[in-house]
C-alpha cells in the first residue's frame, strides 16, 4: 500500500516570517519508506524521458535529486549560491521578495544536448527553479522535466515554467 506522503510533511506557521507556512520535508526524509516512495515516483516520471543528468538547487534540491540520480544511474549536478563553486561558472539571477539572488553552476556541469531533469523540494513562486532551468539552458542542456515534492498552488510558480513537463507529488 502506498503511503500518504502528506503525513510526512510538517507545516510550521509564521516561519521564517509572519504569514508564511513553512513546509518542512524532514519527517519525509527521516522515514526510509516515505523517502523511498517519493524518490521512486520521481524516478518513474524521469524514466520515459531519457534523462541523462539531474540538476537541483542548493540545498534541499540535493536531498531530492541525488537519490533519483543514483536510482537512474545518471549524474547529479548542483546549482549553488555565490562563492561555493571553485571553478569557472555560469550565473542566473532571480527575484526575491526584496531584491535579487543568483545561482551558479560549473560551466562543464551539463553537456550540450544532455537531457536534464531539474528537481527541488518545493515550487513556490518559481524563481529558484526558473534560475536553475536558465543555468542548464545556458550550458546547452535540454530540460525535459521539473519535479518537486511540494507545489504551493496559490503562488502560481507553475505559470513561470509552463513550457516544461511538471511533476509535483503534493499540492498545498
Ligand atoms: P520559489 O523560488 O519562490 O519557487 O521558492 C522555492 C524555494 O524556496 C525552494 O528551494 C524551497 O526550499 C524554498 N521555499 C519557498 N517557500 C517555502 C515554504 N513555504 N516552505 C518551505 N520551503 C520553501
Amino acid at each position: 500500500m502506498a503511503l500518504d506522503l502528506n503525513n510526512y510533511i510538517a507545516s510550521i506557521p509564521d516561519y521564517p516570517t509572519e504569514g508564511v507556512v513553512f513546509r518542512d520535508i524532514s519527517p519525509l526524509m527521516a522515514d526510509g519508506e516515505a523517502y523511498h516512495q517519493a524518490t521512486d515516483q520521481i524516478v518513474q516520471f524521469a524514466k520515459d524521458k531519457g534523462v541523462q543528468m539531474i540538476v537541483g538547487p542548493e540545498a534541499r534540491g540535493f536531498i531530492v535529486g541525488c537519490p533519483v540520480a543514483y536510482d537512474l544511474g545518471v549524474g547529479f549536478a548542483p546549482a549553488r549560491k555565490k562563492g561555493k563553486l571553485p571553478r569557472k561558472t555560469v550565473e542566473a539571477s532571480y527575484s526575491l521578495e526584496y531584491g535579487t539572488s543568483s545561482l551558479y553552476m560549473h560551466e562543464d556541469a551539463v553537456l550540450p544536448g544532455q537531457k536534464v531533469l531539474v528537481v527541488d523540494d518545493l515550487l513556490a513562486t518559481g524563481g529558484t527553479i526558473g534560475a536553475t532551468i536558465d543555468l542548464v539552458e545556458q550550458l546547452g542542456g535540454e530540460v525535459v522535466g521539473c519535479a518537486f515534492l511540494i507545489e504551493l498552488a496559490d503562488l502560481n510558480g507553475r505559470e513561470k515554467i509552463k513550457d516544461y513537463d511538471i511533476l509535483s507529488l503534493m499540492k498545498y
